[in-house]
């Protein structure tokens, strides 16, 4: 019917407007910032570092791969590889980023850096009130300002958080068994490995005893 669907929209608002003089779940509006919803799950604003344990500069997951600076597509993310190593998340010695900022004025928040980061190093997160006065500097985030814990993750993305911890722990059990394999490889050759003989050193002849020497000297004399 010709407005069909026009009518139910209306009819929905009625509903809506109605309803909430007798039930909450029927408001569609709340008193801001007085009032706040919790964020859902699946929220999404800038992206944030994840750390693990109580120093976030040595805990950072991030081992300055790049992909996500390459693939970002307004290109707000700046990157400056280490050329020193450290262990990363799965005790691995990698490179780490000595800088990572990220552009939030620019930033679309479209999660391609989270979808294509193999390191679990960069996730959304729900902070949305982040005006300020410095259009630039205070939008440009170092990598300081955009480290934040394990825990925090888990506090607003606790599903997500919860198989990304797993998928972790399973990558770190490969890692050790392959190490381990490796390791148990490279004993068991070096013990199959041959015994090479040494060559057999010439013996010096042994020097004649002091008392055979003045013996010969003496019966020379005599
Ligand atoms: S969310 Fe999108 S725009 Fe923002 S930093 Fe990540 S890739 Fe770039
Ligand atoms: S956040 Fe992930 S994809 Fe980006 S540089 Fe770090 S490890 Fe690589």
């Amino acid at each position: 019917m010709l407005g069909e669907g026009i009518l139910k929209g209306l009819g929905e608002t009625a509903r809506n407007f109605v309803g909430s003089y007798v039930s909450a779940e029927r408001l569609t509006t709340i008193q801001y910032p007085e009032e706040r919803i919790a964020p859902i799950e699946a929220t999404r604003d800038f992206p944030f570092l994840v750390y693990d344990g109580a120093d976030w500069e040595a805990g950072l997951r991030c081992v300055a791969c790049q992909i996500c600076e390459k693939e970002c597509p307004p290109k707000c993310i700046y990157i400056v590889k280490s050329t020193d190593k450290k262990p990363d998340a799965l005790g691995k010695l990698q490179i780490y980023p000595v800088r990572f900022d990220i552009d939030i004025s620019v930033c679309m928040s479209c999660q391609i850096c989270v979808e294509v980061c193999p390191f679990e190093a960069i996730k959304m997160d729900t902070q949305f009130e982040l005006s300020t006065t410095d259009r630039f500097g205070g939008l440009l985030y170092d990598r300081k300002e955009l480290a934040k814990s394990n825990e925090y993750y888990h506090s607003i993305h606790p599903i997500e958080a919860k198989k990304v911890d797993a998928h972790l722990a399973e990558e770190k059990m490969k890692a050790d068994a392959k190490a381990g394999a490796a390791a148990a490889a490279a004993a068991a050759k070096a013990a199959a490995a041959p015994v090479v003989a040494k060559p057999a050193v010439p013996a010096t002849p042994a020097a004649a005893p002091a008392g055979a020497t003045q013996r010969a000297e003496g019966e020379k004399q005599g």
